[in-house]
């Protein structure tokens, strides 16, 4: 089917009590992946390119893929631009058909996050494309994005910056990181409540790779409605490619060891969809 915005698909699972699988894909085989694991599962999915993904190749070829493989599925397919880096690039996916934009304020101070987001909120408003912002900073590492140490999302900021803002979603730092963690995790679930209860938009979580299955659910029962996936998808396609040119040094077909790549992001998709509960939702 074409593609679809994010507003219904994060609308539903709040109302179902699951959580949207949004997953970061760099190449085409891993748009097929995670097309083909929501497809085998019935689910809804966001696909979702960072800035530094959107360098190495464009918005529009990303976007060509994504449509060119969701038109033949049953599925509903968003596509979103990931941590959009400033109000021009969150335009240009705009105009090039993306359906879903984050812009991510959350690196400048609280007033001018509000007004960064409030202008792409207003412009995106006539196409009816739905805004994600980021308030409070996820730290780690994943690309040219470093949220450095991090800081926490606090409550009454929530219900001020969505107040003013008018945005779709709202990504909350709530203890999470992005890239590998070096250790466990700890969540700060009660802020997570204290933030739905001033709130009433879904939540995302970014930085959701490497956290425990318990820990996913959990935020989701408390309304996390759409999860980030992007550096164990990286790490799931680049083992795949490892094994093949391992075991076989002289090969140099790309299509031998991509599907390799294709077919471990597609397992780790499956599971992921499988711990938002997300699978049988689709629509
Ligand atoms: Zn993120």
């Amino acid at each position: 089917m074409p593609l679809v915005t994010s507003k219904q698909m994060l609308l539903d699972a709040q109302a179902g009590g699951y959580a949207v699988g949004a997953f970061n894909a760099e190449n085409m085989e891993m748009v097929q992946a995670i097309i083909a694991a929501a497809e085998e599962l019935k689910a809804p999915v966001m696909i979702q390119t960072t800035p530094s993904t959107v360098k190495y190749a464009s918005l529009d070829l990303y976007l060509a893929n994504v449509t060119a493989i969701a038109k033949k599925t049953s599925v509903p397919v968003c596509m979103h631009l990931d941590h959009g880096s400033s109000f021009e690039l969150a335009m240009q996916a705009l105009r090039t058909g993306y359906t879903s934009i984050m812009i991510d304020g959350s690196h400048s101070v609280f007033e001018e996050n509000i007004a960064l987001t409030k202008r792409v909120v207003d412009a995106c408003a006539p196409s009816d494309v739905p805004v994600e912002a980021e308030l409070g900073k996820v730290g780690g590492k994943e690309d040219d994005l470093d949220g450095g140490a991090g800081g926490y999302t606090v409550p009454e900021e929530a219900k001020e910056f969505v107040e003013k803002t008018g945005v779709g979603s709202l990504a909350v730092a709530i203890g999470t990181a992005h890239g590998v963690y070096s250790g466990v995790p700890k969540l700060d679930l009660d802020r997570l409540s204290e933030i739905r209860k001033l709130v009433s938009i879904p939540l995302v979580l970014h930085g959701a790779s490497g956290l425990s299955d318990e820990a996913v659910q959990e935020s989701i029962k408390r309304g996390i409605c759409k999860v980030n996936f992007a550096t164990e998808l990286r790490i799931a396609y680049t083992d795949g490619v490892k094994k093949v040119l391992a075991d076989a040094p002289d090969a140099f077909d790309p299509k031998k060891y991509g599907a390799a790549g294709r077919e471990n992001v597609k397992q780790l998709v499956m599971n992921r969809i499988r711990v938002c509960q997300s699978n049988g939702k689709a629509k």
